[in-house]
């Protein structure tokens, strides 16, 4: 018989949101009245805007007609979205021969680790995005779990105290960095001075950053980057992973972007483009035409202003939570609130409490669904993350049931 990957033998227990599920499905299940109310999601809850759906609907009308009807494209992705979002979001720091057209942040995230493969250094922040680690452990580029997390990861913790941008000294040589900004979970946006000390060490030390930019769009701050390739020397060190589904309410539609600057080496001097442009032609076949449809559409000036808006709303959100849990029933019993307005997460500190225990109580007292922060990473718990993503309505009504809740 056919040996098991080792990977999937050394992943640690369930990925959380599944376990998240199954508590809010045993509480329904067993308190069939109450109306559970989910601020725990990182999925988009808003319709797509009728600019962007509208190109898209008839964008595949037309692959109904001899005319319009297209097959393959370029696995690279549409060279006229490739140039818009490089002209677009990128202002020319990077061309369009750089940007790779896929079907999402996670997808090129999962792809990227067969670029690197196993016996790569892995570093991330403590919390993290759990697909950095766990698709590390699939591929065997991180091994067996311990008291100090997987061998082969180095993990950075992100802690209020250090204002949520890690000491990097313990990073070995010739790691590949994963940084999340805005982050998931902790909401926590690097200024320029942080990403230039993350760009300098990855420099000198011979790393590579996998930088995750998929909140970028929640960047109000205007002092904030929006690309790692604002900082300068980026385009030596740096890969960034990017998104439509938090920008335009892509998550079902699928479409994503990653960028590799021709300046990226490996130690042997060879091209890191070249090899991913292998990666993408090999193993990937082109991001759905519809959905670049869609993409072209949420770059033009209509499109621009209204995933604007749709970013807004759930910013909006974001600020109705932020008040309500920094009500006098949380704060008197030392509650803490991390959040700067800059991304859908609200990153909430319950001093001496467990992630899960406090999780279960909103869930049973308020019947309002977070996610415990100790999922994400050992840095995460006693904190909750709070997710801006839901109707204004249901966040509302949370609100209401959380300001009544006695700690
Ligand atoms: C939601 C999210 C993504 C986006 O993933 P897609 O596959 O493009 O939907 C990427 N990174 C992080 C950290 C996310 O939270």
């Amino acid at each position: 018989m056919i040996e098991r990957n080792r990977g999937f033998a050394n992943l640690a227990a369930g990925y959380l949101f599944p376990e998240v599920a199954k508590r809010r499905r045993e509480y329904q299940a067993s308190h069939p009245e109450a109306k559970i109310i989910s601020l725990g999601i990182g999925n988009t809850t808003e319709p797509l805007t009728p600019h962007i759906s509208g190109a898209m609907a008839s964008y595949a009308k037309a692959l109904g007609t001899k005319e319009g009807y297209s097959g393959y494209g370029d696995e690279q992705g549409n060279s006229e979205l490739r140039k818009k979002i490089a002209d677009v979001l990128y202002a020319g720091m990077v061309t369009q021969d750089e940007m790779f057209i896929s079907d999402g942040a996670k997808c090129d995230i999962a792809r990227i680790q067969t670029l690197f493969g196993r016996g790569t250094q892995i570093a991330v922040q403590d919390p993290a995005y759990p697909v950095y680690v766990d698709g590390s452990v699939i591929v065997g580029a991180a091994g067996k779990s311990g008291a100090s997390g997987y061998e082969g990861v180095t993990y950075l913790p992100c802690t209020a105290e250090n204002g949520f941008f890690p000491d990097l000294s313990s990073i070995k040589k010739d790691s590949l960095i994963y940084f999340c900004s805005p982050n998931n979970p902790t909401g926590a946006t690097a200024t320029r001075e942080e990403l230039k000390k993350l760009v300098d060490f990855a420099i000198k030390n011979g790393c590579i950053i996998i930088f995750d930019a998929a909140y970028f769009a929640f960047i109000r701050n205007s002092n904030l980057p929006r690309t790692i390739y604002e900082i300068e020397g980026a385009r030596s060190c740096a890969i960034e992973i990017n998104s439509f589904s938090k920008l335009a309410g892509f998550t079902g539609v699928r479409l994503g972007w990653s960028v590799v600057p021709s300046d990226l080496k490996f130690s042997d001097g060879s091209s890191v483009h070249a090899d991913w442009n292998r990666v993408m032609t090999t193993l990937f076949n082109g991001a759905s035409n519809i959905a670049q449809a869609g993409g072209l559409a949420a770059l033009d000036e209509e499109g621009v202003a209204e995933t604007k808006a749709l970013v807004d709303y759930y910013l909006e959100n974001a600020g109705i939570m932020q008040k309500t849990l920094t009500g006098d029933n949380f704060a008197s019993r030392g509650v803490k609130v991390y959040y700067t307005g800059d991304s859908p997460y609200l990153w909430v500190q319950f001093p001496g409490m467990k992630s899960w225990d406090i999780f279960d109580r909103i869930l049973s007292e308020c019947n309002v669904v977070t996610t415990p922060g100790s999922g994400f990473g050992p840095a995460g718990e006693s904190y909750l993350r709070f997710s801006a993503f839901g109707h204004r309505e249901d966040v509302e009504e949370a609100c209401r049931r959380l300001s009544k809740f006695v700690l």
